[in-house]
């Protein structure tokens, strides 16, 4: 029976073969420091370039690394679901390829997990190399977020963490499609400590999320931890409806008192603009819990891994064969 690795590195890869030799360089050298068993879990999200050959040559020569290829693009939150189904260590670490989240963090992380902690997440005092906007939508967004959602999910804080096997499995068991992972870990509770940190630019590559990306992000995570959206029409409608009548006042006095008949054209006007726009935007915010909805339904695997490549004493029976997908329900 293979032994259980202390740790795992799980780390999702798209279009990466810029930084990820120098990846598998760092965190090979802080798990060689560490000593004790350990492994690497790298996901190929259906990258374009010569991310795969890289990995899967990495995982050929080195029997702690294994390299998972997924059929196509899932995106950074799906393909890390699948790193995480696949990885079997006793304490996960989960971080970017890119190393703007620097892996020799590690060892302070399994001090504080050694104290008592089932997650240590990484909060970042600093964000070097990231543009205004990315810095000032960011802001906005955890801010709004804490506000709408009854669970309270870290500011500054992505999804570079190191999470205990027990918190791990709750993490797998949860079903859902859209994922939104540091806000499921949130949710899952225990004991969490934040680890601060300055985050540092990119060693190389350009941003994988582009806004498409960071706006669909924003959404499932807006969805999937809370449904104020959904009561928002309520609130709008208690406030069209006070002003209604206040306007309906208005137009039979003007009609009676000051015989305006055919005046009020802009006014008529507006509020159909206003009134139309509103329903359209409430009609959408329905579609996105409607549709997200009817993707769950489905009930379709979460990613489909392709092939993966390892060398190491993992059973390699439950990951074997094309099209093998995660699936909970
Ligand atoms: N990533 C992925 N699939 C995607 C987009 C990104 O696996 O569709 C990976 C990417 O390779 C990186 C991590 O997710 O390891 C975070 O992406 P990136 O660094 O580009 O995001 P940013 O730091 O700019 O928010
Ligand atoms: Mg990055």
């Amino acid at each position: 029976m293979p032994s259980q690795p202390a740790v795992s590195v799980v780390a999702p890869c798209f279009n990466e073969e810029a930084v990820l030799p120098e990846f598998l360089r760092r965190v090979g050298a802080v798990l060689d420091a560490m000593g004790g068993s350990s492994e690497v879990v790298l996901v190929d999200d259906g990258s374009r370039d010569t991310t795969w050959e890289v990995m899967s040559k990495a995982a050929a020569d080195d029997p702690r690394i294994v390299a998972v290829q997924l059929m196509r693009n899932h995106g950074h939150q799906l393909a890390l679901t699948a790193g995480l189904s696949v990885c079997r260590g006793e304490r996960i670490l989960i971080i970017d390829a890119d190393l703007q989240d620097p892996p020799e963090l590690l060892p302070d992380m399994l001090a504080l997990m050694d104290g008592g902690a089932d997650v240590v997440y990484g909060q970042r005092r600093t964000r070097e190399g990231e543009g205004l906007f990315k810095k000032l939508t960011a802001r906005v967004f955890y801010r709004t977020l804490s506000r709408i959602t009854e669970v309270e999910i870290p500011h500054d804080a992505g999804d570079f963490r190191l999470i205990s096997r027990e918190v791990l499995d709750l993490l797998i068991s949860m079903p859902e499609r859209h994922r939104f992972i540091r806000g499921m870990i949130a949710w899952i509770g225990g004991r969490q400590v934040p680890l601060i940190y300055d985050r540092k630019a990119r060693v190389a590559g350009e941003s994988k999320y582009p806004f498409r990306k960071m706006v669909k992000f924003a959404a499932d995570a807006l969805t999937g931890f809370s449904v104020a959206p959904l009561k928002l029409s309520t609130s709008i409608g208690w406030f069209m409806a006070a002003a209604g009548s206040l306007f309906t006042v208005y137009t039979i006095l003007g009609t009676l008192l000051w015989g305006q008949t055919a005046r009020g054209w802009a006014s008529l006007m507006a509020v159909l603009c206003l009134l139309s726009s509103m329903q359209f935007l409430m009609l959408g915010a329905l579609g996105a819990y409607l549709g997200r909805l009817y993707d769950q339904s489905k009930g379709r695997p979460l990613y489909m891994i392709r092939e993966v490549t390892c060398t190491g004493d993992r059973p390699v029976e439950p990951l074997r064969g094309l099209g093998w997908g995660h699936r909970n329900s």
